[in-house]
């Protein structure tokens, strides 16, 4: 299907994006890679009458590493963040996570701005943010503003940010070197949307037991957030194979997911267990 008509605007600042958009209000939209925003304008759940492009607006594609932690620029694409071999160390969780977002075609143009603006509670990005504590930074006619995750996802394709506000980058806080941790999912083909999965990760006390567990599911709650009942049922535990049902039980009960075209709220409630089951085993057994 074509397009709707609109004005393209192609501003070179952050500040010239958030003066687009407080000029336009309710009438623009930020296009970065077009992954979703596109498909859903085909479709004409979308119909705006100007699309401001970040494609010249630099430094919002740079991936910061420090003692604090990772920061992405908005415009990093999937593509940036698996070519990035630090992140390996510095994050692995997101970066593993990201290998199950899409085909090649989607990770080479898709961003991490983007996917946080869409909020889909079935990607990936937004599940690591939400599992990890992430701090989105937002610029708006009235200067910058920081949000924790928590706060910025409010449900299906709906956020905290405004009409007129743009996100300028996201913080995951430092990762530790031991630290445990998996990544599962389950999508029917390679690449497509998961039917569920899992993220999780924890750290060990001095007595070897799990703490600061955070554990967080893809498609399987009705917005991108973390299963703190879960989180509780394995803090303070060794990780054995009792623990690990006993967690995954929890998780499976605490998932909200809805039924749609693709899978039964049951079926994915039981997915969540039977993944973060395993998610849990793998994490075990890592020793870095
Ligand atoms: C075939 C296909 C398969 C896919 N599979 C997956 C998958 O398995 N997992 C997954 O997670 N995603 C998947 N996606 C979605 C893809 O990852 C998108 O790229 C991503 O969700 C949106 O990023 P984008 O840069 O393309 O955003 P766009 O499509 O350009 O924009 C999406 C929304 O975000 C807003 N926006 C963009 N940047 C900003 C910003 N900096 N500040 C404020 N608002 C902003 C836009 O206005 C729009 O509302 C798939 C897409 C396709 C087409």
């Amino acid at each position: 299907m074509k397009l709707p008509n609109f004005e393209y605007l192609a501003p070179s600042s952050p500040a010239e994006v958030v003066a687009l958009l407080a000029a336009h209000p309710g009438e623009a939209k930020i296009i970065a890679g077009g992954q979703s925003l596109l498909p859903t304008m085909a479709f004409r759940l979308a119909q705006p009458a100007y699309l401001v492009d970040l494609r010249n607006v630099e430094g919002m594609n740079r991936i910061v590493i420090d003692d604090s932690g990772v920061r992405l620029g908005a415009r990093t694409r999937w593509r940036d963040i698996e070519d990035d071999a630090r992140l390996a160390t510095a994050h692995p969780l997101l970066k593993e996570a990201i290998t199950h977002v899409a085909h090649y075609q989607v990770r080479n143009r898709g961003t991490v701005g983007g996917s946080l603006a869409h909020a889909d509670p079935a990607a990936e990005m937004p599940c690591i943010a939400a599992t990890c504590e992430a701090e989105l930074t937002l610029l708006g006619p009235e200067g910058e503003r920081r949000m924790k995750a928590a706060d910025f996802f409010l449900g299906p394709l709906t956020t905290a940010l405004s009409d007129d506000e743009m996100i300028l980058e996201v913080r995951l806080p430092r990762w530790p070197a031991q630290r445990r941790w998996a990544f599962l999912e389950f999508a029917r083909r390679p690449g497509d949307f998961a039917l569920g999965g899992v993220a999780l990760y924890y750290d060990l006390d001095a007595e070897n037991r799990a703490c600061n567990t955070h554990i967080g599911v893809v498609g399987a709650c009705y917005y991108s957030k973390r299963l703190p009942i879960a989180e509780s049922a394995l803090d303070g535990k060794r990780v054995d194979a009792e623990t690990a049902r006993a967690v995954a039980r929890a998780a499976s009960e605490e998932a909200d997911p809805t039924s749609d075209f693709h899978a039964s709220a049951e079926y994915r409630k039981s997915l969540v267990g039977t993944l973060l089951e395993r998610a849990l085993v793998t994490a075990a057994q890592r020793t870095s």
